[in-house]
C-alpha cells in the first residue's frame, strides 16, 4: 500500500498522510462489512435507532476539532464547515426515527393464499463521494443505509481523506466492528470497490463523466445505483420580481463554498427590464466578499479546492470573454495571506454568446453567468439549454406564471421565490445528465431496502 500526503488548499501545508487501499484490503473490508450486518440487524430497529443517535452525539462532542479539520482540508470557511457538520449530524437524528417505521405488508390473495412482502437491507453499500461536501454527502448516504440495516464502505475523494477517516472513526465507536469501513484512493481504487461481487448498491455523488463510467461498470453488474451528478441550475427572474430578495438568494447560494456546489444557480436568466438592476446590486455585493484563509476571521469565502478546479474555471472565463462576454470582478486576489492558496475573487460573466462553454458546462466555482430574455418562451428555452437538470429557481410576483414556468423547466428540485436551500425532509436528485435516483427523505431510506415477496398456501 502507498501513502499520500493531504495538502491544505488555503496555503499548501501538509495536514497529514493517509494509506491507499489495494484490492486485497478492499476485499477484506467489503466481506467483513457483509458479515457485520448480522449483529447489526439482530439489534432490531430500536437498537439501530439508538446507535444512530449515539453517532450524532459522539460527533457533536468533537465539533470544534472537526470544524477546523474540515475547513483546513476542504478549503471552506470555518462557518461553512460548521454548517456542513451540522448537516451531517442531522442525518443520524432524522433516520434514527424513520428507520423504525420500515415495515413489509401482507395481502390475502384469494382461496388460502397469503402474500408477504418483506423489506430487507439491500446489502453492503459502496458510497463514492467528491470533495466539495465530504461530510454531508457521506452522512446523506450512511444514515439511511444504516437505518435500513446495511453494511457500508465510504470512498472519499483522496484530497478529503482526513475528515472522512475522522468521521468514520467516531461512527465506528457506536457500531458493530467492521460494519462501516473507509477505503482510500483514486478512481481506480473506487472502480475496484464498486464492482466488487459483495457490493449490492453503489451510492455515487460526483461528475457526470464518472457517473457514466459507473453505469458501465457497476451498472453492468446489476448493482443498485443512485447517481447524484453535476448541475448548471438556471435562476429565472421576471420583471415583477422583488430584486433585493432575488439578489440575496443568489449571493447566498452561487458563492457559497466558493461556488463549488452541485445544486446552485450557475446562470442568472433575467428579464431585460430588471437585468441591469440585478447586475448593479450583485456587483456591489461582490465587492464585499473577502476571499481569505481559514484563520482570518474577516474571510467570507475560502479558496477553491484544487489548482485544477481554479484553472478550469479560469479557462471557462477566458473562453466566455472570447465569446462576447463582459467580466465584472474575478481574478486572483493579491493579498499576502492568499498568495499560496487556490483563491479566486467572485465574478459575473455578462451575455456570453451561445457558443461559450459556460452556456452548456457546469462552472464549479464563484462565477455567475448572466443572460437576458424578453419572452416567457425564451426564458424557458434558455433555462433548458444545458444537458443538466438538477435544480432551478423562478422568481415572479405572478404565482401562476412562476408555477407554469417552474413546471416547464427540466429539473429535479425547483424553488419559487425563495433561496435554493435543500431540505433533508424532501427527496433530492436530478433529471437528464444530473443523474438518477433520489437522496434525502423517505425516498433515500427506500433505496437501501429490497422488497422480497413470498406467497404461502393454506
Ligand atoms: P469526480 O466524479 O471526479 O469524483 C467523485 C468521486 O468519484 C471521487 O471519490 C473519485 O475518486 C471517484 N472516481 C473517479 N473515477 C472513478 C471511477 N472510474 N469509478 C468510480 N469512482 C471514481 O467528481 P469531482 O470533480 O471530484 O466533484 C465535483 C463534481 O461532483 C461536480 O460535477 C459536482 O456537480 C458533482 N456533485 C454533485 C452533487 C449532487 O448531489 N448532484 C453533489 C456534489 C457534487
Amino acid at each position: 500500500m502507498s501513502d499520500i500526503g493531504i495538502l491544505s488548499p488555503h496555503d499548501g501545508s501538509e495536514l497529514g498522510v493517509v494509506q491507499v487501499d489495494d484490492p486485497a484490503s478492499i476485499d477484506r473490508k467489503v466481506l467483513q462489512a457483509r458479515a457485520a450486518m448480522e449483529p447489526w440487524n439482530r439489534l432490531g430497529p430500536m437498537g439501530r435507532a439508538e446507535a444512530l443517535l449515539e453517532i450524532a452525539e459522539r460527533t457533536r462532542r468533537e465539533l470544534p476539532r472537526l470544524t477546523t479539520l474540515l475547513s483546513r482540508e476542504q478549503g471552506k470557511t470555518p462557518k461553512e464547515a460548521a454548517l456542513e457538520l451540522d448537516r451531517y449530524i442531522g442525518q443520524f437524528v432524522q433516520y434514527s426515527g424513520l428507520g423504525t417505521s420500515v415495515a413489509g405488508r401482507t395481502m390475502g390473495l384469494g382461496s388460502d393464499l397469503v402474500g408477504y412482502v418483506e423489506r430487507r437491507p439491500v446489502g453492503v453499500v459502496a458510497a463514492v463521494v467528491p470533495w466539495n461536501f465530504p461530510a454531508s454527502l457521506f452522512g446523506t448516504k450512511l444514515a439511511p443505509a444504516l437505518a435500513a440495516g446495511c453494511g457500508f464502505i465510504i470512498k472519499p475523494a483522496e484530497s478529503t481523506s482526513l475528515i472522512t477517516t475522522e468521521l468514520t472513526r467516531l461512527a465506528q465507536e457506536c457500531l458493530p466492528e467492521h460494519l462501516l469501513e473507509v477505503v482510500i484512493g483514486d478512481g481506480q481504487v473506487a472502480g475496484e470497490l464498486v464492482t466488487h461481487d459483495a457490493i449490492a448498491r453503489v451510492a455515487f455523488t460526483g461528475s457526470t463523466a464518472v457517473g457514466r463510467r459507473i453505469v458501465e461498470t457497476a451498472g453492468a453488474r446489476f448493482k443498485r445505483l443512485s447517481l447524484e451528478l453535476g448541475g448548471c441550475d438556471p435562476f429565472v427572474v421576471f420583471g415583477d420580481a422583488e430584486p433585493a430578495s432575488a439578489v440575496r438568494a443568489l449571493m447566498g447560494t452561487r458563492f457559497y463554498n466558493a461556488g463549488q456546489v452541485c445544486v446552485a444557480p450557475k446562470r442568472l436568466i433575467a428579464h431585460a427590464s430588471i437585468a441591469d438592476e440585478l447586475i448593479a446590486r450583485l456587483a456591489d455585493r461582490l465587492e464585499r466578499v473577502v476571499p481569505s484563509r481559514w484563520d482570518d476571521p474577516t474571510a467570507t469565502m475560502g479558496p477553491l479546492h484544487t489548482e485544477r478546479t481554479r484553472e478550469t474555471l479560469e479557462q471557462q472565463v477566458d473562453d466566455a470573454l472570447e465569446h462576447g462576454a463582459q467580466l465584472i470582478g474575478g481574478g486572483r486576489p493579491k493579498t499576502p495571506d492568499t498568495a499560496t492558496g487556490w483563491f479566486l475573487r467572485p465574478a459575473l460573466l455578462l451575455d456570453p454568446t451561445s457558443q461559450a462553454r459556460v452556456r452548456s458546462e457546469e462552472t464549479f466555482g464563484p462565477v455567475l453567468t448572466v443572460l437576458r430574455f424578453s419572452t416567457v418562451d425564451e426564458a424557458i428555452s434558455l433555462a433548458n439549454e444545458t444537458p443538466y437538470g438538477l435544480g432551478a429557481s423562478v422568481w415572479s410576483a405572478d404565482r401562476d406564471l412562476a408555477w407554469s414556468v417552474a413546471r416547464s423547466i427540466d429539473s429535479g428540485y425547483t424553488w419559487i421565490n425563495t433561496i435554493a436551500r435543500v431540505f433533508d425532509e424532501l427527496p433530492f436528485g436530478g433529471v437528464k445528465d444530473s443523474g438518477v435516483g433520489r437522496e434525502h427523505g423517505l425516498e433515500a431510506l427506500d433505496s437501501y431496502l429490497e422488497a422480497e415477496t413470498y406467497v404461502v398456501g393454506g
